[in-house]
């Protein structure tokens, strides 16, 4: 295992635990803000470090069409690339591809699609999945799968588990015989390092601390290879999504994510869906529930023991006004907001709330200044990260 996963305290069947990457720790239960195309919108590495953010994800799909692939790898993988020294999953793109792009066409051997940039024609399959995502150099890849649609008549659900489970089988094959390939085993996490130190001098404590994690994990005494995590489907069939589960662990994977859900099914089947995945899910493992959610779900699925989540929504939801607070959800754009002193939320620390008002935010946003999607994002990200601190420590 290239992987190191070590549960300190459960609270019923909630977890807390530490997963020790080749770039650094990560505490669990974890939220990861998503970088689509190597940036979070809005929000520069320098600050996400200084948020606490541990670990980013990275788009495979966006980042193998612009800049490229090989263009990341020559510049030494996607840590050095964009000057992350913490940890970064990566997803396979397949999600991507079925969401986004254009034309596909897919087969048992894989999906041919057309760029959403270009038109320019393009194939994805378990094998180039990972081939990317071993260029990139995530600390943890993802396998290829087929995110099932909802609804879906259940023999075509049990077709698309079945496809899965074979593209599992070839993607952790095509891993075991290429991971070594990774650009960061060579040199790409000290060139981060090094293009830091002549850059940048640190100017203050936290700084300093944050450099270091960015060195490999002093407790990740392995080799340094990427971990590949499996994904279990099934759609919203207890049966199937138990039968995933099991076939997925004999394959044999470092994780586990639960995919195919908030794919528009109504809230309490993916909760339990997600419920009744889990019991099947080895305990020893990292468990990650992929693309949610709400700051109410990250919290309920946490509880539920999910160690991992991702999702768009605390960024996007920034860029267009609204911010999750203590207070719940405010629409920045709101007129009723011009004349408000009071900072977005009164309980939130953040360097946003410490310092502007809600007018001061509402006007930028009703401005279309750019400083809008940066502050507003900054709030939400550090409202999540809180949110699951809170979590972790409630365990
Ligand atoms: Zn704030």
């Amino acid at each position: 295992m290239s992987l190191r996963f070590e549960i300190s305290k459960t609270g019923g069947p909630a977890r807390k635990g530490k997963l020790a990457t080749p770039h650094g720790e990560i505490e669990t239960p974890v939220f990861m803000p998503v970088g689509t195309a190597a940036t979070v919108k809005g929000v520069s590495q320098d600050l996400l470090e200084q948020l606490g953010v541990q670990i980013l994800l990275g788009n495979t799909y966006h980042l193998y069409l612009r800049p490229g692939i090989d263009q990341v790898r020559q510049l030494g993988g996607l840590h050095c690339f964009m000057s992350w020294p913490r940890a970064i999953l990566t997803d396979s793109g397949g999600f991507q591809v079925f969401s986004l792009s254009d034309l596909r066409k897919l087969t048992e051997d894989g999906v041919t699609f057309r760029s959403h940039l270009d038109g320019s024609s393009h194939f994805l399959s378990p094998e180039t999945a990972i081939e990317a995502q071993i260029g990139l150099g995530a600390d943890i890849i993802m396998a290829f799968d087929e995110c099932t649609e909802y609804p879906a008549e259940a023999s075509r659900v049990r077709d698309s588990m079945e496809m899965t489970l074979r593209w599992a089988a070839r993607s952790k094959k095509y891993f075991h015989e290429h991971k070594h390939e990774v650009s960061w085993n060579l040199d790409g996490a000290t060139a981060v390092h090094a293009r830091r130190d002549k850059s940048a001098v640190p100017s203050n404590a936290e700084h300093r601390s944050a450099g270091r994690v960015g060195a490999p994990a002093p407790t990740c005494s392995q080799e340094n290879t990427q971990a590949l995590f499996g994904i279990v489907q099934g759609g919203m069939d207890h049966a199937l999504r138990k039968e995933s589960a099991e076939r997925t662990i004999e394959i044999g994977f470092d994780g586990y994510a639960i995919g195919g859900l908030s794919v528009g099914e109504p809230r309490s089947l993916t909760r339990e869906i997600v419920e009744s995945t889990i019991e099947h899910l080895p305990k020893d493992r990292p468990r990650y529930l992929m693309g949610v959610g709400t700051p109410e779900e990250i919290v309920e699925y946490s509880n539920l023991g999910i160690d991992m989540m991702d999702c768009v929504l605390p960024t996007r939801a920034a860029r267009h006004g609204l911010l999750f607070t203590s207070e719940g959800k405010i629409s920045i754009k709101q007129a009723r907001y011009a004349g408000d002193q009071n900072p977005l939320d009164p309980s939130c620390s953040c360097q946003v709330c410490v310092r502007y008002s809600r007018a001061y935010l509402r006007h930028l946003y009703a401005s279309n200044e750019v400083l809008a999607q940066v502050l507003n994002t900054i709030h939400n990200l550090s409202y999540y990260l809180d949110t699951m601190r809170r979590v972790r420590h409630s365990i």
